[in-house]
C-alpha cells in the first residue's frame, strides 16, 4: 500500500488498450483510473497546500489518498458519487483553510475507520499516533451499540478529543460543510434534522474557534436548509442592487484619498455581509425588506494605533452616525475577535458601516484558531491560541461532572446559544452566560468559592446572590471565611442552597450545585432517616440560642403556619436546605416567645 508521487502517473490513461478489450470494458476502466497527471484529483488538493505551505512534502497526502481510495471503493454517496469524493473535499476545504499536513491527511482518512475495514491500529502503524488521534476523534459511536446515546456520546468523544488536538474540531467542521453543501439529496425531514443540529452546536463551535471563513458558509447553507424561501429572497435582493458597486466604489476610492492624507498605509476593500447576517438583520429589525447596508474594511498596514488614526480619517471625510462606533480592539469579544466598528453618513448621505483593523487582527478575524496553523511564523500565535481555547477547557471542566452523555450535550448546547457578558473579579475579566448572577461567578472562579459563597457586592453595592449581572459589573464574592467583615457571622459552616439551582444560569453552577448535594446525601437515605436529621439540626440550631424543645407542639405549629402538610414534611425541608435551620429557629422563637 506503499504508493509514491509517482503512482498517479502509472495509473493514468496512457495505460495501452488491451488487445480485444471491449469498448464498455475500456470504458470503465477509464471511469476507475486516473486519466492523467494533470486531472489527478489529488494535484488540486496539493496545490492548494503548497500554495500556503511551500516546503511540505506532498507524498503523504497521496499515500493516504491511496489508502482511502481503495478502502472506500465500492461505496456511493446518496448522490451516486463514489465515495472518496467526500474525504477529498473535506481534505480541500482544509487545505484551503490552510491547515498542516497532519490535518490533510487525516481528513482524506477521517472515515476510513467508521465505515470500511481499516482499523484505527492499522491507521496508527500507517500515519502514526497524531493522525490516528484526529480520525479516532471525529469517529461516530455506533448507533447500534450505543443507541439513542450514540449522538450525544460522538460529540463528548469530539470535544474530549480536541481538548488534546484542537485540529479535531477542524476536521469535524470541514466535514460537516462538506455535507451540508451536499445536503440536497436528502429527504426534507433528514434535511432539516442535519441543518438543525449544525445550527445548534456546529456553528457556535466555530464562532467560539473564530474561523469566520467557514462560518459564513455554514450560516448560509445552514438558512438554505431551513428557511429556502428566505434564503432565495435575500439572494435574489443581493444579486440584483442597482448602482451598488458603483456605490461602493465611490467610497472605497474616497476613503482611500482620505486615508493617504492622513499618512495612513491601509487596504481599503468592500466588505458586503453575508446571506445569513443580512437575514437576522432583516428580521431583528422587523424590515420588510432585506436590510443591508454598504459596508467597507480599512486594513491598516502598521500597529494597532494606526487604526485610531484611520477612524479620524474616516470620521473626518463623512459625519458618524452617533451610537453605532464600538471597540473591539481595547474590548475583543469572546473569540478574541477585535476591530474598531463605525457607521458614517456617506455618499448621498447612505448610510455606511466601515470596519478598521490591523493586518495580523484580521487574519485572525476570518482564520481564527485555524490562523496559528495557516501562519505559524507571524508570532504571538501560541498566547492567543491558549486563550482561544480558554472557553474549551472550560468546557472539558465540567464535562467532568456531567452525569452521562445527554446531559453533557444538553449543558453544551446550553454553553453554546447563550451570549456571554464580561465581569470583572477577582483582579481579572470573566466570562459568563448573559444573565448569570454572582453565584455563577464564584463558582467560575473555583467549587470552593461556589460552594462557599455567602454574599456578593456588584459595583461596591452589596446585592443578592441572585441578582442577575450586566456586563461591566465588578463584582465581588464573599465567603464563610469572610464572616469576620461582617456578613451574617453567626452562619454555621453550609454549602451550596437548594434554591441557587433555580436561577443559576451557567451549566458549570449548575452542576457544581448538584454534585455538591449527590456527594452531601447519604446514597438512598431513607425519609426517616432525614426526618431525624432534620430534627437533630433544629436542635442544634437552638442550642446556639440557649434554648431546647421540649415537646414536638411548637414545631407542629410552625410547620402549620408555613404551609406544610407535616411535621416531617418541614423536617424533610430543614435536611434538603428547602428552608434554613436558622430561619426556622428565628420564627420558633417568636411563636414561642409571643403565645407564653
Ligand atoms: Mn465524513
Amino acid at each position: 500500500m506503499d504508493v509514491d508521487a509517482g503512482h498517479g502517473a502509472a495509473l493514468g490513461g496512457a495505460l495501452p488498450t488491451q488487445p480485444g478489450e471491449l469498448p464498455l470494458a475500456r470504458r470503465l476502466r477509464s471511469l476507475l483510473t486516473w486519466p492523467t497527471t494533470e486531472t489527478d484529483p489529488v494535484t488540486h488538493l496539493v496545490r492548494a497546500h503548497r500554495g500556503i505551505h511551500a516546503n511540505t512534502d506532498p507524498s503523504v497526502l497521496r499515500r493516504a489518498y491511496t489508502i482511502a481510495e481503495n478502502m472506500h471503493r465500492g461505496q456511493f454517496r446518496k448522490s451516486g458519487e463514489p465515495y472518496i469524493t467526500h474525504p477529498l473535499a473535506v481534505a480541500q476545504i482544509c487545505a484551503d483553510l490552510g491547515m498542516d499536513t497532519t490535518t490533510l491527511v487525516a481528513a482524506l482518512l477521517h472515515d476510513t475507520v467508521e465505515d470500511t475495514r481499516y482499523t484505527l491500529q492499522a491507521l496508527a502503524e500507517d500515519f502514526g499516533p497524531e493522525v490516528a488521534h484526529l480520525v479516532d476523534g471525529v469517529t461516530k459511536f455506533d448507533k447500534a451499540f450505543y443507541g439513542t446515546a450514540a449522538e450525544a456520546e460522538t460529540i463528548r468523544k469530539m470535544i474530549i478529543a480536541a481538548g488534546k488536538d484542537v485540529r479535531v474540531l477542524i476536521i469535524k467542521l470541514a466535514d460537516r460543510l462538506h455535507n451540508m453543501r451536499t445536503l440536497g439529496v436528502r429527504s426534507p425531514a433528514s434535511r432539516q434534522r442535519i441543518a438543525r443540529a449544525t445550527q445548534e452546536v456546529l456553528v457556535p463551535l466555530c464562532d467560539r474557534l473564530g474561523i469566520q471563513t467557514l462560518k459564513r458558509e455554514l450560516d448560509d447553507v445552514v438558512l438554505l436548509h431551513l428557511e429556502p424561501d428566505e434564503h432565495a429572497r435575500i439572494a435574489r435582493h443581493v444579486h440584483d442592487r442597482p448602482g451598488w458597486d458603483a456605490y461602493l466604489a465611490e467610497v472605497v476610492a474616497r476613503a482611500r484619498v482620505a486615508l493617504r492624507r492622513s499618512r495612513v498605509d491601509a487596504e481599503v476593500t468592500p466588505r458586503p455581509r453575508h446571506l445569513y447576517s443580512i437575514w437576522k438583520d432583516t428580521v431583528a429589525g422587523g424590515h420588510s425588506t432585506p436590510y443591508d447596508l454598504p459596508r467597507i474594511a480599512v486594513v491598516v498596514d502598521g500597529p494597532a494605533t494606526d487604526c485610531y488614526a484611520a477612524l479620524g480619517a474616516i470620521h473626518g471625510l463623512w459625519r458618524p452616525v452617533p451610537g453605532r462606533f464600538k471597540d473591539f480592539i481595547a474590548s475583543p469579544k469572546n473569540n478574541l475577535y477585535r476591530s474598531l466598528h463605525t457607521s458614517v453618513r456617506g455618499p448621498k448621505d447612505h448610510t455606511v458601516e466601515v470596519l478598521i483593523r490591523t493586518e495580523e487582527m484580521h487574519r485572525s478575524a476570518e482564520y481564527g484558531i485555524a490562523a496559528n496553523f495557516r501562519f505559524p511564523l507571524a508570532g504571538g500565535g501560541a498566547a492567543a491560541r491558549a486563550e482561544q481555547l480558554d472557553w474549551l477547557r472550560r468546557v472539558l471542566d465540567w464535562e467532568q461532572d456531567a452525569a452521562d452523555p445527554a446531559q453533557f450535550l444538553q449543558s453544551l448546547r446550553c454553553d453554546l446559544a447563550e451570549a456571554q457578558i464580561q465581569v470583572f473579579a477577582d483582579g481579572r475579566q470573566v466570562l459568563l452566560p448573559a444573565g448569570a448572577t454572582p453565584v455563577d461567578l464564584a463558582y467560575e472562579l473555583g467549587t470552593e468559592l461556589g460552594d462557599h459563597c455567602l454574599a456578593t457586592r456588584i459595583n461596591g453595592r452589596l446585592a443578592p446572590l441572585s441578582s442577575e449581572l450586566e456586563e461591566g459589573d465588578v463584582v465581588e464574592i464573599f465567603t464563610e471565611t469572610d464572616a469576620a467583615n461582617g456578613f451574617d457571622a453567626d452562619a454555621a459552616p453550609r454549602g451550596p442552597r437548594r434554591e441557587w439551582l433555580g436561577f443559576v444560569k451557567s451549566p458549570h453552577a449548575q452542576m457544581q450545585i448538584s454534585r455538591w448535594f449527590a456527594e452531601h446525601t447519604e446514597p438512598g437515605i431513607s425519609i426517616t432517616d432525614k426526618v431525624r436529621l432534620g430534627r437533630a439540626t433544629i436542635g442544634l440550631a437552638l442550642r446556639k440560642h440557649n434554648r431546647g424543645l421540649a415537646s414536638d407542639l411548637p414545631l407542629l405549629r410552625l410547620s402549620e403556619e408555613l404551609g406544610y402538610p407535616d411535621l416531617e414534611t418541614l423536617l424533610v425541608a430543614v435536611f434538603d436546605r428547602v428552608i434554613e435551620p436558622d430561619a426556622v429557629v428565628r420564627q420558633l422563637i417568636d411563636l414561642v416567645d409571643h403565645r407564653q
